[in-house]
C-alpha cells in the first residue's frame, strides 16, 4: 500500500456525497506573493484565515488545500462536536484545567453554532447529547472512570443498563452505557462548507493545490506547489495528519488512518425497531472502539478501525464495517451500505496538540487525535492571535503538548504492536 504525501482517498466523502455539487477553487497557476500562507482548508486552516482576516484585514491571506472542501477529514468525520473533555483525556485530579479548557470550546461552539445560523446548507446541528457504551469488560472500566470523572466534575450524566439503551437504540449489544448532554451532532461535510462559504471574499483560496514543500530563505518562506509558488511573510501549517510529509512535526504526528460508513436511509419498519431516540451518537469507551449514529433522516452511521499511514482497501473495509453493524442491529434486515470512506487523523503519543510557532514565522497546529472540530477551530484561531502578537491562553499548558516519538520503521512497528494488544483488549467493544 503507497503511503500518500497529502490526502488522496479512494473514496469520496459519504456526508459530502449527500450535498449538492460543489463548484472548487481554482488551482493556483501562477506564482504570488502573500502576507501569510496557510496550508489546509479544514477547521484549523479556516478558523485561522477567518481571525487572521479580523486581526490584520489589509494582509494578504492566501489558502490553500490539496483537496476541496469537503472531501478533507472535515467533512469525513463523525460530526461530534463535543462540549467537554473526551472519556480518555478526563482525569479529576486535572478539574480545574479542564474548566478553563471547556469554557474556552464551549465558547468555540457558541461562533461554529453561530456559524451555522447564517449558513445556506441544514448543517442539522442539534444538542443531542451523547452515549457512551460498553460491551465488554475493558469497556465497563473505563466507563466506570468516565463516570467517576463526571460525578467529580459535577457534570450532568444518566447511567443506563441494557434494557434502556435498547429502549432508547434498539440494540441489546452493550452491558451499561452513560448519556451526557454535552455533544452536538452535525453533519460535517455541510457544517464545514458553511464556515467556508462565510469567509471574507478578500481572502484567497485555493483548491486541489497541494503544499509540496516548505522553504525558508532569510527573510521569507517559500511554498512550492505543482504549478506555482507563493513567496510569503508567515505560514500557517493547518494540514493536521499530512504536517509531518512537509517535513514538519514528523516527529510529534503520525498519520492514521480510519473508516466510515453511511447506510441507505432505512425502511420505516427499520427504523421503529430502532428506539426512542431518532438522532444520536454513540461514542466508544475504547480508543480503538467503534463509534455510531443514527440520523435524522434515518441512516446509520459507523466509524471503526485504523491502519498506520496507509489507506486499506475499502471492499474489505466495507466488509468488516458491514460486520461490526450486524453485531450491534443484527435484526436489521437488508442493511446497505450507501458509501464507505476512509479519512486521516493526526495522532500524537499522549494526545495532546502540536502548537505553536516551531521555525521563525512558521506556525503549526495539528494532531488533533481524532477528536478536533472544536478544538482545531479553536487552535486556529489562537494561532493567528498569535502570529498576531495578540495576548493567548496558555494552550500548552492547558492541552498539553505533544510528545516526541521515533520515525518509522520504528513507529509504524510501535503502533501495529500496541494496536494488536488493545484490539484483543478491547474486542468487544470494536
Ligand atoms: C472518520 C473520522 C471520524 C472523525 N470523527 C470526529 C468527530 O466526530 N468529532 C471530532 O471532533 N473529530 C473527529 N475526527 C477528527 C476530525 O476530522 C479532525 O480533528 C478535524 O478534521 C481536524 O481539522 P483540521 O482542520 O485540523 O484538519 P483536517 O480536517 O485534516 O484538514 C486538513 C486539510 O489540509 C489539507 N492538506 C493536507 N495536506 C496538505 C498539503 N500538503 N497541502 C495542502 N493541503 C493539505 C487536507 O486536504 C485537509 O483539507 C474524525 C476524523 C475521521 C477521519
Amino acid at each position: 500500500m503507497k503511503k500518500n504525501k497529502y490526502p488522496n482517498y479512494k473514496t469520496k466523502c459519504g456526508w459530502n456525497s449527500l450535498l449538492s455539487i460543489y463548484q472548487s477553487k481554482p488551482i493556483l497557476s501562477d506564482d504570488i506573493t502573500s502576507d501569510v500562507v496557510i496550508i489546509g482548508s479544514g477547521y484549523t486552516g479556516l478558523a485561522a484565515a477567518k481571525r487572521w482576516f479580523e486581526l490584520s484585514p489589509d494582509d494578504s491571506i492566501t489558502m490553500i488545500d490539496a483537496s476541496t472542501i469537503g472531501e478533507g477529514s472535515s467533512g469525513r468525520n463523525s460530526g461530534f462536536l463535543l462540549e467537554i473533555a473526551l472519556a480518555n483525556d478526563a482525569k479529576s485530579t486535572s478539574l480545574k484545567k479542564l474548566v478553563r479548557c471547556n469554557q474556552l470550546i464551549s465558547k468555540t461552539i457558541d461562533k461554529i453554532k453561530q456559524a451555522t445560523l447564517t449558513a445556506s446548507l441544514d448543517c442539522k446541528m442539534h444538542r443531542t447529547g451523547t452515549y457512551r457504551v460498553a460491551a465488554g469488560s475493558s469497556g465497563l472500566k473505563s466507563l466506570l472512570n468516565y463516570q467517576r470523572f463526571l460525578e467529580a466534575s459535577k457534570l450532568e450524566h444518566k447511567i443506563l443498563n441494557t434494557d434502556q439503551l435498547n429502549e432508547l437504540l434498539g440494540t441489546t449489544y452493550y452491558r451499561q452505557g452513560l448519556y451526557t448532554p454535552h455533544c452536538y451532532l452535525a453533519q460535517p461535510a455541510a457544517l464545514i462548507r458553511s464556515i467556508a462559504e462565510q469567509l471574507p471574499p478578500a481572502i484567497q483560496r485555493y483548491e486541489n493545490t497541494p503544499a509540496l514543500e516548505c522553504l525558508k530563505s532569510k527573510s521569507h518562506w517559500i511554498i512550492k506547489t505543482p504549478q506555482a509558488k507563493i513567496k510569503t511573510k508567515k505560514v500557517i501549517i493547518a494540514n493536521n495528519a499530512f504536517c509531518g510529509k512537509l517535513g514538519i512535526g514528523s516527529h510529534r504526528v503520525a498519520t492514521i488512518y480510519t473508516y466510515a460508513a453511511l447506510t441507505e436511509k432505512l425502511n420505516k419498519e427499520s427504523l421503529s425497531s430502532l428506539g426512542t431516540d431518532n438522532n444520536w451518537g454513540i461514542l466508544p469507551t475504547h480508543r480503538l472502539g467503534s463509534t455510531l449514529r443514527r440520523t435524522i433522516d434515518g441512516r446509520l452511521m459507523i466509524r471503526s478501525l485504523y491502519d498506520y499511514d496507509k489507506e486499506d482497501n475499502i471492499k474489505s473495509i466495507s466488509k468488516k464495517l458491514m460486520h461490526h453493524l450486524k453485531m450491534r442491529y443484527p435484526n436489521l434486515p437488508e442493511l446497505n451500505f450507501n458509501s464507505v470512506w476512509s479519512g486521516a487523523t493526526g495522532l500524537t503519543l499522549n494526545g495532546a496538540p502540536l502548537w505553536g510557532e516551531v521555525d521563525k514565522n512558521l506556525y503549526i497546529s495539528a494532531g488533533c487525535n481524532g477528536g478536533g472540530v472544536v478544538k482545531g477551530t479553536l487552535f486556529g484561531e489562537l494561532l493567528s492571535d498569535l502570529a498576531n502578537n495578540q495576548p493567548t491562553p496558555d494552550v500548552k499548558k492547558l492541552f498539553g503538548q505533544a510528545n516526541w516519538m521515533p520515525l518509522d520503521p520504528f513507529r509504524e512497528i510501535g503502533f501495529n504492536f500496541v494496536s494488536i494488544i488493545e484490539k484483543n483488549r478491547a474486542r468487544a467493544e470494536i
